[in-house]
Protein backbone atom coordinates (compact mmCIF):
# COMPACT_ATOMS: atom_id res chain seq x y z
CA UNK A 1 0.00 0.00 0.00
CA UNK A 2 1.21 3.69 -1.05
CA UNK A 3 1.41 5.49 2.77
CA UNK A 4 -0.92 8.15 3.29
CA UNK A 5 0.78 11.78 2.63
CA UNK A 6 2.87 11.39 -0.59
CA UNK A 7 4.06 14.37 -2.60
CA UNK A 8 4.51 14.09 -5.87
CA UNK A 9 7.03 16.21 -8.17
CA UNK A 10 9.63 16.22 -5.80
CA UNK A 11 12.90 16.61 -7.09
CA UNK A 12 15.96 13.52 -6.80
CA UNK A 13 17.46 15.68 -3.95
CA UNK A 14 14.67 16.59 -1.99
CA UNK A 15 14.03 13.14 -2.26
CA UNK A 16 16.68 12.07 -1.07
CA UNK A 17 16.82 15.21 2.27
CA UNK A 18 13.41 13.71 3.09
CA UNK A 19 14.51 9.84 3.10
CA UNK A 20 17.44 10.85 5.50
CA UNK A 21 15.45 12.96 7.73
CA UNK A 22 12.64 9.92 7.74
CA UNK A 23 15.41 7.37 8.97
CA UNK A 24 17.07 10.12 11.38
CA UNK A 25 13.48 10.47 12.81
CA UNK A 26 12.52 6.57 12.99
CA UNK A 27 15.73 5.87 14.87
CA UNK A 28 16.84 8.73 16.51
CA UNK A 29 13.58 10.57 17.88
CA UNK A 30 10.94 8.51 18.36
CA UNK A 31 12.13 5.90 20.21
CA UNK A 32 13.16 8.10 22.85
CA UNK A 33 10.79 11.04 22.27
CA UNK A 34 8.21 9.92 24.62
CA UNK A 35 10.80 8.90 27.34
CA UNK A 36 12.28 12.69 27.11
CA UNK A 37 9.10 14.42 27.01
CA UNK A 38 7.97 12.61 30.23
CA UNK A 39 11.25 13.86 31.92
CA UNK A 40 10.68 17.36 30.58
CA UNK A 41 14.21 16.74 29.39
CA UNK A 42 16.04 18.97 26.07
CA UNK A 43 16.94 16.77 23.18
CA UNK A 44 20.53 17.64 22.91
CA UNK A 45 21.29 14.37 20.95
CA UNK A 46 18.75 14.87 18.76
CA UNK A 47 19.08 18.89 18.08
CA UNK A 48 23.19 17.76 17.49
CA UNK A 49 21.96 15.37 15.11
CA UNK A 50 19.56 17.76 13.24
CA UNK A 51 22.48 19.88 12.98
CA UNK A 52 24.74 17.62 11.23
CA UNK A 53 22.52 16.85 8.22
CA UNK A 54 22.34 20.47 7.85
CA UNK A 55 18.30 20.81 8.68
CA UNK A 56 19.42 24.63 10.88
CA UNK A 57 20.59 25.89 6.92
CA UNK A 58 17.74 23.96 5.35
CA UNK A 59 16.39 27.40 3.70
CA UNK A 60 19.27 29.98 3.87
CA UNK A 61 20.93 30.51 0.85
CA UNK A 62 23.83 28.66 -0.59
CA UNK A 63 26.15 31.29 -0.45
CA UNK A 64 25.80 31.65 3.19
CA UNK A 65 26.35 28.42 3.78
CA UNK A 66 23.09 26.73 3.80
CA UNK A 67 21.39 24.12 1.52
CA UNK A 68 19.44 26.91 -0.79
CA UNK A 69 16.30 24.85 -0.33
CA UNK A 70 12.54 25.77 -0.58
CA UNK A 71 10.03 25.77 2.07
CA UNK A 72 7.98 22.82 0.57
CA UNK A 73 11.98 20.86 1.04
CA UNK A 74 11.75 22.71 4.37
CA UNK A 75 7.89 22.19 5.55
CA UNK A 76 7.92 18.44 4.60
CA UNK A 77 11.43 17.81 6.39
CA UNK A 78 9.06 19.40 9.24
CA UNK A 79 6.43 17.12 8.87
CA UNK A 80 8.67 14.00 9.12
CA UNK A 81 10.59 15.69 12.53
CA UNK A 82 6.77 15.93 13.98
CA UNK A 83 5.36 12.62 12.98
CA UNK A 84 8.80 12.05 15.66
CA UNK A 85 8.08 14.41 18.01
CA UNK A 86 6.63 17.50 17.88
CA UNK A 87 8.54 19.47 19.95
CA UNK A 88 11.86 18.84 17.88
CA UNK A 89 9.93 20.41 15.05
CA UNK A 90 9.32 23.61 17.59
CA UNK A 91 13.38 23.58 18.19
CA UNK A 92 13.88 24.34 14.65
CA UNK A 93 10.59 26.47 14.01
CA UNK A 94 11.98 29.71 15.35
CA UNK A 95 15.21 29.34 14.23
CA UNK A 96 14.00 29.01 10.59
CA UNK A 97 11.12 32.42 10.98
CA UNK A 98 14.57 34.46 12.37
CA UNK A 99 16.64 32.74 9.34
CA UNK A 100 13.86 33.75 6.62
CA UNK A 101 13.42 37.55 8.26
CA UNK A 102 16.86 37.78 7.98
CA UNK A 103 17.06 36.69 4.53
CA UNK A 104 14.36 38.61 3.03
CA UNK A 105 14.62 41.89 4.87
CA UNK A 106 18.53 42.01 6.80
CA UNK A 107 21.16 44.42 5.47
CA UNK A 108 24.28 42.76 3.73
CA UNK A 109 26.20 43.06 7.19
CA UNK A 110 23.47 41.43 9.17
CA UNK A 111 22.93 38.69 6.47
CA UNK A 112 26.82 38.01 5.95
CA UNK A 113 27.23 37.88 9.91
CA UNK A 114 24.33 36.00 10.94
CA UNK A 115 23.26 33.44 8.37
CA UNK A 116 26.75 31.89 7.93
CA UNK A 117 26.23 30.95 12.05
CA UNK A 118 22.63 30.15 11.66
CA UNK A 119 23.30 27.72 8.77
CA UNK A 120 25.81 25.73 10.76
CA UNK A 121 23.29 25.68 14.12
CA UNK A 122 26.38 27.97 16.37
CA UNK A 123 23.39 30.96 16.15
CA UNK A 124 19.81 29.68 17.14
CA UNK A 125 17.40 31.98 16.90
CA UNK A 126 14.41 32.76 18.89
CA UNK A 127 11.08 35.31 18.01
CA UNK A 128 9.46 37.33 20.02
CA UNK A 129 5.84 38.87 19.49
CA UNK A 130 4.00 37.98 22.55
CA UNK A 131 3.15 40.31 25.86
CA UNK A 132 1.64 39.40 28.92
CA UNK A 133 -1.42 41.29 28.13
CA UNK A 134 -1.59 40.29 24.30
CA UNK A 135 -0.57 37.47 21.51
CA UNK A 136 -3.29 37.62 18.21
CA UNK A 137 -3.49 41.76 18.59
CA UNK A 138 0.15 42.61 18.10
CA UNK A 139 -0.56 46.29 17.60
CA UNK A 140 -1.29 46.47 21.06
CA UNK A 141 2.47 45.94 21.75
CA UNK A 142 3.54 48.21 24.74
CA UNK A 143 7.60 47.32 24.93
CA UNK A 144 9.48 50.18 23.45
CA UNK A 145 12.49 51.14 22.28
CA UNK A 146 13.87 54.87 22.94
CA UNK A 147 17.22 56.27 20.46
CA UNK A 148 20.13 57.24 22.60
CA UNK A 149 23.16 58.65 20.27
CA UNK A 150 24.00 55.05 18.39
CA UNK A 151 21.64 52.81 20.43
CA UNK A 152 18.59 52.03 21.36
CA UNK A 153 17.40 51.65 25.02
CA UNK A 154 14.91 48.61 25.27
CA UNK A 155 12.13 48.53 28.11
CA UNK A 156 9.19 45.61 28.43
CA UNK A 157 7.75 42.12 29.09
CA UNK A 158 7.94 39.56 26.52
CA UNK A 159 5.82 36.37 27.01
CA UNK A 160 5.94 32.70 25.23
CA UNK A 161 9.60 32.99 23.98
CA UNK A 162 9.81 29.22 22.51
CA UNK A 163 13.53 28.56 22.70
CA UNK A 164 13.75 31.81 24.89
CA UNK A 165 16.24 30.16 26.73
CA UNK A 166 18.54 27.96 24.79
CA UNK A 167 18.79 30.30 21.63
CA UNK A 168 21.37 33.25 21.50
CA UNK A 169 19.72 35.53 18.92
CA UNK A 170 16.30 36.88 19.83
CA UNK A 171 14.17 38.90 16.62
CA UNK A 172 12.59 41.18 19.28
CA UNK A 173 9.49 43.36 18.28
CA UNK A 174 9.03 46.82 20.21
CA UNK A 175 7.18 49.99 19.61
CA UNK A 176 9.81 52.76 18.45
CA UNK A 177 7.82 56.23 18.24
CA UNK A 178 11.47 57.76 16.85
CA UNK A 179 10.67 58.96 13.60
CA UNK A 180 7.25 58.59 13.63
CA UNK A 181 5.13 60.82 15.24
CA UNK A 182 2.39 60.62 17.56
CA UNK A 183 -0.75 59.08 16.16
CA UNK A 184 0.96 57.19 13.77
CA UNK A 185 -0.96 53.61 13.05
CA UNK A 186 0.80 50.96 15.44
CA UNK A 187 1.85 48.78 12.65
CA UNK A 188 4.22 51.71 11.38
CA UNK A 189 5.94 52.50 14.74
CA UNK A 190 7.16 48.93 15.41
CA UNK A 191 10.72 47.84 14.68
CA UNK A 192 12.36 44.54 14.71
CA UNK A 193 15.56 44.65 16.76
CA UNK A 194 18.48 41.50 16.84
CA UNK A 195 19.33 40.84 19.95
CA UNK A 196 22.30 38.63 20.63
CA UNK A 197 22.69 37.07 23.93
CA UNK A 198 24.21 34.33 26.20
CA UNK A 199 22.04 30.64 26.21
CA UNK A 200 20.66 30.21 29.69
CA UNK A 201 18.12 31.60 32.60
CA UNK A 202 18.61 34.70 34.73
CA UNK A 203 20.61 37.77 33.53
CA UNK A 204 21.67 36.81 30.07
CA UNK A 205 23.18 40.25 29.17
CA UNK A 206 23.14 43.47 30.79
CA UNK A 207 19.33 45.00 31.15
CA UNK A 208 18.58 41.25 29.69
CA UNK A 209 16.64 38.44 32.14
CA UNK A 210 15.01 35.33 30.62
CA UNK A 211 13.60 33.97 34.17
CA UNK A 212 13.01 30.53 34.00
CA UNK A 213 10.54 27.83 31.98
CA UNK A 214 6.77 28.34 31.57
CA UNK A 215 5.65 24.60 32.87
CA UNK A 216 3.14 23.74 30.17
CA UNK A 217 0.66 21.11 29.38
CA UNK A 218 2.46 19.17 26.83
CA UNK A 219 5.17 20.54 24.23
CA UNK A 220 7.58 19.74 26.76
CA UNK A 221 11.37 19.58 26.14
CA UNK A 222 11.51 22.81 24.16
CA UNK A 223 11.76 25.94 26.49
CA UNK A 224 9.25 28.39 26.56
CA UNK A 225 9.55 31.75 28.30
CA UNK A 226 9.37 35.25 29.36
CA UNK A 227 12.06 37.89 28.44
CA UNK A 228 12.22 41.27 30.50
CA UNK A 229 14.06 44.39 29.11
CA UNK A 230 14.91 46.49 31.50
CA UNK A 231 17.63 49.58 30.20
CA UNK A 232 18.34 46.71 27.34
CA UNK A 233 21.11 48.79 25.06
CA UNK A 234 21.02 47.63 21.39
CA UNK A 235 23.44 48.83 18.58
CA UNK A 236 21.65 50.59 15.97
CA UNK A 237 23.13 48.30 13.42
CA UNK A 238 21.04 45.25 15.09
CA UNK A 239 17.69 47.03 13.69
CA UNK A 240 16.19 44.54 10.89
CA UNK A 241 16.91 45.79 7.76
CA UNK A 242 18.86 49.18 9.24
CA UNK A 243 15.33 51.11 9.40
CA UNK A 244 12.26 51.57 12.12
CA UNK A 245 9.03 51.32 12.06
CA UNK A 246 9.21 48.17 9.35
CA UNK A 247 9.14 45.33 12.19
CA UNK A 248 5.09 44.86 11.67
CA UNK A 249 5.73 43.77 8.27
CA UNK A 250 8.86 42.12 8.56
CA UNK A 251 7.05 39.94 11.95
CA UNK A 252 3.70 39.22 9.58
CA UNK A 253 6.15 37.91 6.49
CA UNK A 254 7.98 35.58 9.26
CA UNK A 255 4.94 34.28 10.60
CA UNK A 256 3.29 33.94 7.17
CA UNK A 257 5.90 31.17 6.80
CA UNK A 258 5.63 29.91 9.99
CA UNK A 259 1.52 29.10 9.34
CA UNK A 260 2.91 26.57 6.45
CA UNK A 261 5.48 25.15 8.94
CA UNK A 262 2.96 24.49 11.77
CA UNK A 263 0.52 23.15 9.36
CA UNK A 264 2.91 20.81 8.25
CA UNK A 265 3.46 20.16 12.01
CA UNK A 266 -0.23 19.48 12.27
CA UNK A 267 0.36 17.25 9.36
CA UNK A 268 3.29 15.23 11.25
CA UNK A 269 1.21 14.27 14.41
CA UNK A 270 -2.00 13.63 12.51
CA UNK A 271 0.38 11.29 10.61
CA UNK A 272 1.64 9.60 13.60
CA UNK A 273 -1.56 9.40 15.59
CA UNK A 274 -3.15 7.48 12.73
CA UNK A 275 0.00 5.39 12.38
CA UNK A 276 -0.82 4.31 16.07
CA UNK A 277 -4.85 4.02 15.87
CA UNK A 278 -4.21 1.81 12.73
CA UNK A 279 -2.13 -0.45 14.46
CA UNK A 280 -3.90 -0.47 17.79
CA UNK A 281 -6.71 -1.49 16.24
CA UNK A 282 -5.26 -4.88 14.59
CA UNK A 283 -3.96 -5.81 18.29
CA UNK A 284 -6.73 -5.17 20.70
CA UNK A 285 -9.57 -7.65 20.31
CA UNK A 286 -13.15 -7.40 21.59
CA UNK A 287 -16.14 -9.60 20.97
CA UNK A 288 -14.39 -12.53 19.24
CA UNK A 289 -12.62 -10.24 16.74
CA UNK A 290 -9.63 -7.34 15.98
CA UNK A 291 -11.93 -3.76 16.58
CA UNK A 292 -10.03 -2.67 13.45
CA UNK A 293 -13.00 -5.67 11.81
CA UNK A 294 -15.72 -3.41 13.76
CA UNK A 295 -16.97 -1.29 11.00
CA UNK A 296 -17.21 1.71 13.58
CA UNK A 297 -13.26 1.66 14.77
CA UNK A 298 -13.18 1.11 9.96
CA UNK A 299 -15.32 4.42 9.80
CA UNK A 300 -13.12 6.52 12.17
CA UNK A 301 -9.35 4.99 10.40
CA UNK A 302 -11.57 5.97 7.21
CA UNK A 303 -12.31 9.52 8.66
CA UNK A 304 -8.48 9.69 10.03
CA UNK A 305 -6.79 9.11 6.96
CA UNK A 306 -8.94 11.13 4.82
CA UNK A 307 -7.99 14.06 7.05
CA UNK A 308 -4.58 13.48 6.89
CA UNK A 309 -4.33 13.40 3.32
CA UNK A 310 -7.05 16.77 3.10
CA UNK A 311 -4.45 18.51 5.48
CA UNK A 312 -1.08 17.20 3.25
CA UNK A 313 -2.39 18.72 0.06
CA UNK A 314 -3.14 22.06 1.88
CA UNK A 315 0.02 22.09 3.30
CA UNK A 316 2.31 21.08 0.50
CA UNK A 317 0.23 23.80 -1.86
CA UNK A 318 0.43 26.46 0.44
CA UNK A 319 4.21 26.18 0.26
CA UNK A 320 4.41 25.86 -3.62
CA UNK A 321 2.50 29.09 -3.55
CA UNK A 322 5.48 30.69 -1.27
CA UNK A 323 7.95 28.83 -3.30
CA UNK A 324 6.76 30.50 -7.19
CA UNK A 325 7.08 34.23 -5.52
CA UNK A 326 3.29 34.36 -5.12
CA UNK A 327 1.29 35.50 -2.06
CA UNK A 328 0.57 32.90 0.12
CA UNK A 329 -1.15 34.42 3.48
CA UNK A 330 -4.94 32.95 2.15
CA UNK A 331 -3.44 29.22 1.48
CA UNK A 332 -1.03 29.35 4.82
CA UNK A 333 -4.24 30.67 6.30
CA UNK A 334 -6.46 27.45 5.18
CA UNK A 335 -3.67 25.59 5.90
CA UNK A 336 -2.60 26.11 8.97
CA UNK A 337 -6.48 26.27 10.11
CA UNK A 338 -7.50 22.82 8.35
CA UNK A 339 -4.27 21.18 9.38
CA UNK A 340 -4.34 21.77 13.42
CA UNK A 341 -7.92 21.17 13.65
CA UNK A 342 -7.31 17.84 11.82
CA UNK A 343 -4.91 17.43 13.43
CA UNK A 344 -6.58 17.51 16.99
CA UNK A 345 -9.43 15.28 15.83
CA UNK A 346 -7.15 12.95 14.09
CA UNK A 347 -5.23 12.51 17.60
CA UNK A 348 -8.66 12.11 19.72
CA UNK A 349 -9.86 9.64 17.18
CA UNK A 350 -6.54 7.09 17.79
CA UNK A 351 -6.83 7.89 21.88
CA UNK A 352 -10.31 6.79 21.60
CA UNK A 353 -9.27 4.01 20.06
CA UNK A 354 -6.61 2.78 22.35
CA UNK A 355 -9.60 2.97 25.13
CA UNK A 356 -8.28 2.75 28.59
CA UNK A 357 -4.85 2.40 27.85
CA UNK A 358 -5.07 6.21 25.85
CA UNK A 359 -5.06 7.44 28.99
CA UNK A 360 -1.89 5.54 30.19
CA UNK A 361 1.27 7.18 29.89
CA UNK A 362 2.78 4.00 28.48
CA UNK A 363 1.29 4.96 25.05
CA UNK A 364 2.45 7.29 22.68
CA UNK A 365 -0.76 8.55 22.22
CA UNK A 366 -1.13 10.23 25.12
CA UNK A 367 1.76 12.77 24.50
CA UNK A 368 0.01 13.48 21.20
CA UNK A 369 -3.08 14.13 22.80
CA UNK A 370 -1.31 16.94 24.67
CA UNK A 371 0.87 18.13 22.31
CA UNK A 372 -2.40 18.27 19.94
CA UNK A 373 -3.73 21.89 21.53
CA UNK A 374 -0.18 23.71 21.08
CA UNK A 375 -1.12 24.02 17.30
CA UNK A 376 -4.63 25.17 17.64
CA UNK A 377 -3.04 28.34 19.39
CA UNK A 378 0.84 29.01 18.00
CA UNK A 379 1.13 31.41 15.07
CA UNK A 380 -2.06 32.62 15.40
CA UNK A 381 -5.43 31.15 16.51
CA UNK A 382 -8.02 29.20 14.63
CA UNK A 383 -9.96 32.70 15.04
CA UNK A 384 -7.18 34.51 13.65
CA UNK A 385 -6.72 32.47 10.76
CA UNK A 386 -10.16 32.66 9.91
CA UNK A 387 -10.15 36.50 9.85
CA UNK A 388 -7.13 36.55 7.59
CA UNK A 389 -9.03 34.24 5.15
CA UNK A 390 -11.81 35.98 5.38
CA UNK A 391 -10.56 39.31 4.84
CA UNK A 392 -8.55 37.88 1.92
CA UNK A 393 -11.79 35.96 0.09
CA UNK A 394 -13.79 39.58 0.27
CA UNK A 395 -10.66 41.13 -1.52
CA UNK A 396 -10.73 38.47 -4.31
CA UNK A 397 -14.45 38.05 -4.72
CA UNK A 398 -15.38 42.14 -4.07
CA UNK A 399 -18.64 42.72 -5.59
CA UNK A 400 -18.91 44.93 -8.73
CA UNK A 401 -22.47 45.69 -8.49
C1 LIG B 1 3.59 26.97 23.84
C2 LIG B 1 3.51 28.31 23.21
C3 LIG B 1 4.59 28.81 22.51
C4 LIG B 1 4.55 30.11 21.95
N1 LIG B 1 5.65 30.61 21.33
C5 LIG B 1 5.66 31.91 20.93
C6 LIG B 1 6.84 32.51 20.40
O1 LIG B 1 7.87 31.84 20.20
N2 LIG B 1 6.83 33.83 20.10
C7 LIG B 1 5.72 34.61 20.28
O2 LIG B 1 5.77 35.81 19.99
N3 LIG B 1 4.56 34.06 20.75
C8 LIG B 1 4.52 32.74 21.08
N4 LIG B 1 3.36 32.18 21.59
C9 LIG B 1 2.19 33.03 21.80
C10 LIG B 1 1.08 32.73 20.81
O3 LIG B 1 1.41 33.24 19.55
C11 LIG B 1 -0.20 33.35 21.40
O4 LIG B 1 -0.55 32.61 22.55
C12 LIG B 1 -1.33 33.33 20.40
O5 LIG B 1 -1.08 34.21 19.34
C13 LIG B 1 -2.66 33.72 21.07
O6 LIG B 1 -2.53 34.89 21.80
P1 LIG B 1 -3.04 34.95 23.32
O7 LIG B 1 -2.55 33.75 24.03
O8 LIG B 1 -2.66 36.27 23.87
O9 LIG B 1 -4.58 34.86 23.22
P2 LIG B 1 -5.61 36.13 22.96
O10 LIG B 1 -5.09 36.93 21.86
O11 LIG B 1 -5.83 36.79 24.28
O12 LIG B 1 -6.89 35.35 22.53
C14 LIG B 1 -7.76 34.68 23.47
C15 LIG B 1 -8.94 34.09 22.68
O13 LIG B 1 -9.68 35.13 22.05
C16 LIG B 1 -9.73 34.89 20.64
N5 LIG B 1 -9.68 36.17 19.94
C17 LIG B 1 -8.73 37.15 20.06
N6 LIG B 1 -9.03 38.18 19.24
C18 LIG B 1 -10.16 37.86 18.58
C19 LIG B 1 -10.96 38.51 17.59
N7 LIG B 1 -10.63 39.70 17.08
N8 LIG B 1 -12.08 37.89 17.15
C20 LIG B 1 -12.42 36.67 17.64
N9 LIG B 1 -11.69 35.98 18.57
C21 LIG B 1 -10.58 36.58 19.03
C22 LIG B 1 -8.52 34.01 20.32
O14 LIG B 1 -8.71 33.28 19.13
C23 LIG B 1 -8.49 33.13 21.57
O15 LIG B 1 -9.43 32.09 21.44
C24 LIG B 1 3.37 30.88 22.09
C25 LIG B 1 2.25 30.34 22.76
C26 LIG B 1 2.31 29.08 23.31
C27 LIG B 1 1.12 28.55 24.05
Amino acid sequence: MARLAQTHGLTDVQQEILSTVRDFVDKEIIPVATELEHRDEYPQEIVDGLKELGVFGLMIPEEYGGLGESLLTYALCVEEIARGWMSVSGIINTHFIVAYMLKQHGTQEQKEYFLPRMAAGETRGAFSMSEPALGSDVSAITSKAVKDGDEYVLNGQKMWLTNGGTSNLVAVLVRSDEGHPEGTAPHKSMTTFLVEKEPGFGEVRPGLTIPGKIDKMGYKGVDTTELIMDGLRIPANRVLGGVTGRGFYQMMDGVEVGRVNVAARGCGVAQRAFELGVSYAQQRHTFGKPIAQHQAIQFKLAEMATKVEAAHAMMVNAARKKDSGERNDLEAGMAKYLASEYCKEVVEDAFRIHGGYGFSKEYEIERLYREAPMLLIGEGTAEIQKMIIGRRLLEEYRFQG
